[in-house]
């Protein structure tokens, strides 16, 4: 994986970085609220940010601006990478009473933040508290900690960091600085897994696609073997679909509907492959998702017309439609597979 090492590794999410450099070399917030999807790098800028306030040697960076980074060689540094800072804490959901129900309790926020927070920092000139999944808070937790950051000790800055602010108390949200992980371009996330994940061309594609601008997300698909297999299965079913029996396209449908979140990935994945079947129809330059299996997309673009490309493509959806209502789908993937065999006839 590649090193975050300063805040220029970072991709994305400019405005928040330059404001942690910023900060970081005058005065941080009390409460920086960072949100965003899961692997979309909260944890990764709010480390960078740590370091760069504790770090004993900051780099300045000439500027209109003061702005620092870290210098990653003093012990500061060295004890925040390692994740043995004595001045950050990191606070995280636990198992409560509700089995399976992971929350951050009020007794977790008093016993962590509103007891120690009063204590001065052992080494640095700042106390961190890093709040991850910051919205499994429950109300009274929350409250809790409204209570510091209403009059917070000089020394505090409280990183939350959440998936979705809106299950945050106004009265939280409304004094931290709030900043979101911004999405990154597909073409970046592409770069970036062929680069530094050794991920090759045909791959990086699909899954850059697929993750929508979140590189963590992207890197994880790479490495899932399930992907993988996922992505050659759909080239596979186009490829054989019109040669297949009833019994073989009935297990397959079964097999892409043994879940939401597998039907889901089935779905974007077929779609993904329609949309190389139409740049190869309409002989459109560029590169192919399916770039591995480019004679299989030739092939059924020979072998659909538009008009087929469409009625798959609205069953797909309506598909993907049943799936947000709850309904079971693995009816409806037997009739989309059984209209791709007839289109691909
Ligand atoms: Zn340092």
């Amino acid at each position: 994986m590649k090193q975050v090492n300063t805040f220029d590794d970072i991709l994305g999410s400019e405005k928040l970085t330059t404001y942690m450099k910023e900060t970081a070399a005058v005065t941080p917030p009390h409460a920086l609220m960072l949100t965003g999807e899961e692997g979309s790098g909260k944890k990764t800028l709010a480390s960078l940010y740590a370091k760069a306030l504790l770090c004993e040697n900051p780099k300045r960076i000439s500027g209109t601006r003061d702005m620092c980074e870290p210098c990653l060689t003093c012990q500061s540094c060295l004890q925040v990478a390692a994740g043995d800072h004595p001045d950050i804490l990191m606070i995280a959901p636990e198992e409560g009473k509700a089995k399976g129900r992971r929350s951050i309790s009020v007794k977790t926020i008093r016993e962590t933040i509103a007891a120690g927070a009063y204590i001065k920092p052992y080494k640095g000139p700042y106390k961190i508290y890093l709040i991850d999944h910051a919205e499994k808070m429950t109300e009274e937790a929350q409250n809790a900690l409204l209570k510091i950051l209403e009059e917070p000790p000089a020394y505090i800055v409280i990183m939350l960091l959440a998936t979705d602010e809106e299950s945050l108390l106004a009265t939280v949200r409304s004094r931290c600085v709030i900043f979101h992980t911004e999405c990154v371009p597909d073409q970046t996330v592409t770069e970036y897994l062929q680069e530094y994940l050794m991920v090759p061309d045909y791959l990086a594609r699909p899954a850059a696609a697929f993750a929508r601008g979140n590189i963590g997300k992207a890197a994880e698909l790479v490495s899932s073997e399930t992907f993988r297999d996922q992505y050659a299965k759909v080239a596979w079913y186009f490829k054989k679909a019109r040669f297949m029996e009833f019994d073989e396209i009935a297990e397959f449908a079964k097999e892409m509907a043994v879940d939401a979140d597998t039907c889901d990935r089935y779905l974007e994945l077929m779609q993904l492959f329609l949309r190389d079947v139409l740049t190869v129809r309409l002989s459109e330059g560029g590169s192919l998702f399916f770039g591995d299996e480019e004679e299989t997309v030739r092939e059924t673009a020979r072998a659909l017309s538009y008009k087929s490309v469409d009625t798959i493509e609205k069953q797909i959806y309506t598909v993907k439609e049943r799936i947000e209502q709850n309904v079971a789908p693995d009816m409806l993937t037997e009739v989309l597979l059984a209209e791709i065999k007839e289109a691909c006839i």
